[in-house]
């Protein structure tokens, strides 16, 4: 075979004792094209970007607009509309594009990014600000969508589940220092700073490059004072003597904490706490904690929940980690109906009889309570008295006491009390509330929903997890992660939406 002349490509095959040429058409890759493009037909009439634009266009977007400082009959350039700017971010996190630098490609050349933007490009300065620069206006968007959402029928508020999740910080372990090497590393930054001077008097680089150091620089100070303030705060945490001095925070995200991941692993986290109406798994409440436990994160939620919808739900499922007396005692006082899951417990557990080396046959069940005396009974036919008493949020812990003599006298005392005699017993009762409580959770109808949490509160998760991609924040600091979960709730709510009513009208 040879190559042909020209631009055409010409073979030579055997056929039979014949030979012929072929021709092939050219590929001509130095030509030049213009060819009309018809914006609206660059998508579909179903197409999943016009519905959020039209869901965007429903809601009130002037606290936005107030924030522009460009205004007709003055010089500058024209701002990016705001409509533009969140149907944008909420597609892209649709898609699971979290970053500016992505989104701003995106517009170059995607179809739907292209169909939204008629065509312009957008700078990814201009969107990295905007995710993070309205605070306020994107809870009121949070809290509009919530209401549209309602009076479409897709949140009833009976029933909410809530739940947590640890979603991983943008910091690595290896961050992490203790007070001294903070402030070595701050003084340094200091001297670095009062070095640069200033960056429009710079020989060396662009007045450009030197402003853009020198902002590094502050920031990089900026986060080694607010290390040494998260320090005094953990500090002030109940620590042993130990654990304060060996407190470390750190350097890259002071905010975050390091908590314990579903995996058993430990990592620098943010403690993301969702509610979601059981109706249609519409998200109602979400916000971020520092804490590794979830305990004192329910009443919280059920605030931001009333903040959000205008109405406490009626009822609140959680887990094993919310339900504490303290939260039973809690929702009982604002008369909201708790179901969750918790053990009914003994005041003197297994694991504290084993680390005291207590044989089982001597565990607090193999001694008898009379009601009447208000005594126990031991194995060994000796006496318990009462010997005082502990109140606790929702249960009462009465004690009683063996007699000394009796229990040095006795022949199982290595087993029964072997460290430090005599034995005593802890009589836990539990406040009404906790116990009508407890009784709940004993029946069938309580089982039944207690079901039916597993489905509705983790689904929210692992969605804004696999189809967002937020198993680590991309932004630093407890506002700026507050605000990247906002982002993630708007979206899958909008998807919600999209799936129940958009998307039935083209089926
Ligand atoms: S050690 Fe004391 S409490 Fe235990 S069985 Fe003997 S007498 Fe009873």
């Amino acid at each position: 075979m040879r190559e042909g002349g020209g631009s055409e490509l010409r073979f030579e095959g055997v056929e039979g004792e014949r030979t012929r040429k072929v021709r092939l058409k050219p590929i001509n890759r130095q030509q030049m094209m213009l060819r009309p493009i018809e914006v609206d037909r660059l998508v579909p009439e179903d197409h999943e970007v016009r519905a959020i634009w039209e869901f965007v266009g429903r809601l009130d977007l002037s606290r936005y607009y107030e924030a522009i400082e460009v205004v007709e009959g003055e010089a500058g350039r024209p701002a990016l509309n705001p409509h533009l700017m969140i149907s944008l971010w909420i597609y892209a996190y649709s898609k699971g594009a979290g970053s500016a630098r992505e989104i701003s490609r995106l517009c170059e050349d995607d179809p739907a990014y292209q169909w939204m933007t008629g065509l312009e490009s957008v700078n990814y300065h201009t969107l990295s600000d905007f995710r993070v620069k309205h605070k306020e206006g994107l809870d009121e968007l949070f809290t509009q969508i919530l209401g549209i959402m309602s009076a479409e029928g897709l949140i009833s508020l009976e029933r909410v589940m809530h739940d947590g999740t640890k979603v991983k910080a943008c910091a690595s372990a290896d961050t992490f220092r203790r007070e001294e090497r903070i402030r070595a590393h701050l003084e340094c930054a200091r001297q670095q700073v009062e070095q640069m001077g200033d960056p429009l008097s710079s020989e060396e680089v662009s007045a450009r490059v030197g402003k853009a150091r020198q902002r590094a620089a502050r920031e990089k100070q900026q986060r080694l004072v607010l290390a040494l303030e998260e320090l005094g705060k953990i500090r002030g945490a109940k620590l042993s003597q130990e654990e304060k001095q060996g407190a470390r925070v750190s350097m890259t995200d002071p905010e975050a904490r390091v908590m314990k991941q579903s995996d058993g692993g430990y990592a620098p986290s943010y403690n993301v706490q969702i509610s979601t109406d059981a109706k249609e798994k519409v998200i109602v409440g979400i916000g971020v904690s520092q804490s590794g436990s979830d305990y004192g994160e329910l009443v919280p939620a059920v605030d931001r929940v009333e903040a959000n919808v205008g109405q406490e739900p009626g009822q609140v499922v959680v887990d094993g980690g919310f339900t504490s007396r303290d939260n039973i005692l809690a929702m009982s006082e604002r008369e909201l109906d708790l179901i969750g899951s918790m053990g009914t417990g003994t005041s003197q557990s297994a694991g504290q009889m084993k680390r005291r080396g207590v044989d089982p046959s001597f565990y607090p069940e193999a001694f008898h309570y009379d009601g009447i005396s208000d005594t126990y009974s031991c194995p060994a036919g000796k006496i318990l008295r009462a010997n005082g008493e502990e109140k606790r949020p929702g249960r009462t812990n009465y004690k009683y006491r063996a007699c000394a003599t009796d229990c040095q006298r006795c022949p199982f005392q290595q087993k029964c009390c072997p460290q430090n005699g005599p034995r005593s017993i802890v009589r836990g009762v539990d406040a009404p509330e906790v116990a009508a409580f407890i009784a709940k959770m004993e029946t069938d109808e309580g089982k039944k929903i207690y079901r039916q949490r597993g489905p509705v509160a983790e689904f929210p998760n692992a969605w804004i997890k696999d189809k967002i991609g937020l198993r680590q924040f991309r932004l630093r600091g407890l506002v700026k992660v507050g605000m990247e979960v906002l982002w993630a709730a708007l979206t899958y709510n909008i998807k919600q939406w999209i799936r129940l009513c958009w998307r039935p009208q083209w089926a």
